[in-house]
């Protein structure tokens, strides 16, 4: 976590947009609570946290909440279970990788103040691509023999 973390601080980024996990909400569903505490999410997020502002960056925390199932294209709502690996938006015909399109919520919402939800069916494409554009993922399972 420390190695991954500082790599992170030190990749040439301006800011990160991360999700703020309440672990103990989730801890009713045995196999979130595992791979959370696999992660040990809080703790690597403290480790980039400092790292990131001692270096005159910001992390910015988003609510968690639906960042899954909100379609980043018009705001639909779909029910993404573990096993659904895509999201496909019967309403505006998006189709991205789960995680893609929940990254691009958490970044929209850090962009946004994550205070903001459009309506359903309102067309915030330009956003969306502004969004894409700016996106850089770290793929979650990057690197975990050598980090965690
Ligand atoms: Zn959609």
């Amino acid at each position: 976590m420390h190695k991954l973390s500082t790599e992170l601080a030190k990749a040439g980024y301006t800011s990160f947009a991360v999700e703020n996990l309440h672990i103990q909400n989730m801890e009713k569903n045995h196999r979130l609570a595992q791979s959370i505490h696999n992660a040990s999410w809080n703790r690597f997020i403290n480790f980039l946290s400092y790292k990131a502002e001692s270096a005159g960056m910001k992390v910015i925390k988003v609510d968690a909440r639906n960042t899954t199932k909100e379609c980043s294209n018009c705001g639909n709502m779909l029910e993404m279970p573990l096993s659904v690996r895509e999201y496909n938006c019967g309403l505006c015909g998006l189709r991205l990788d789960r995680d893609v399109n929940a990254s691009i919520n958490i970044l929209n919402r850090a962009r946004e103040g994550h205070s903001r939800s459009h309506a359903q069916g309102e067309d915030v494409r330009p956003q969306r691509e502004a969004a894409l554009g700016e996106l850089i993922t770290y793929p979650a399972n990057a690197g975990e023999a050598n980090y965690l």
